[in-house]
């Protein structure tokens, strides 16, 4: 038995047992505005936050170049990509002497899909690096990766310049 996307703008049919696993990682699933009630496809959610949180997002972020993002003093930073993705720096203040830094993606995707990235704080003498996965998601609920880059106060008095990759 075969039956249409529910997602508008979608014309796919899949097989009934493909549902779900379809609808998570179609590109007309509807993706959720972390600041704000909006929710759209992935394209029109990086055009809404273009439009209307132009202080909270960096725009033009492409992949497999390096990025230099002043930390703010929100709970994230939001980063659009060439390809319309949204992904969120998160920076979690909730964390002892310190700060957790961590990256996830906002956009539809299969459950087990996960993107590498790096992030690197620098304060000579010191350097900090993390490198791993992170996982997306079609809305951010406030919930931490539990990898994380730790910032310690002491290191780093002033404000962090963060590389992004
Ligand atoms: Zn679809
Ligand atoms: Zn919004």
């Amino acid at each position: 038995m075969e039956i249409s996307c529910p997602n508008a703008g979608c014309y796919a049919t899949v097989a009934y047992s493909d549902k779900a696993s379809h609808q998570k990682s179609c590109i007309y699933a509807q993706c959720f505005c972390p600041l704000c009630s909006f929710q759209g496809c992935m394209t029109s959610l990086s055009q809404h936050v273009a439009d209307n949180h132009r202080k909270s997002a960096v725009k033009l972020f492409s992949y497999e170049f390096c990025y230099d993002i002043v930390v703010t003093d929100q709970k994230f930073d939001i980063l659009i990509s060439s390809d319309n993705r949204l992904f969120l720096l998160l920076i979690n203040r909730d964390v002892a002497e310190g700060t957790a830094l961590s990256v996830i993606g906002i956009c539809p995707a299969a459950e087990d899909f996960q993107f590498t990235y790096e992030l690197s704080v620098y304060n000579f003498p010191t350097n900090l690096e993390l490198r791993t996965s992170g996982s997306m998601t079609c809305e951010w609920k406030g919930v931490h990766p539990k990898t994380y880059l730790f910032v310690p106060d002491d290191a780093f008095p002033y404000k962090k310049h963060v590389f992004v990759n």
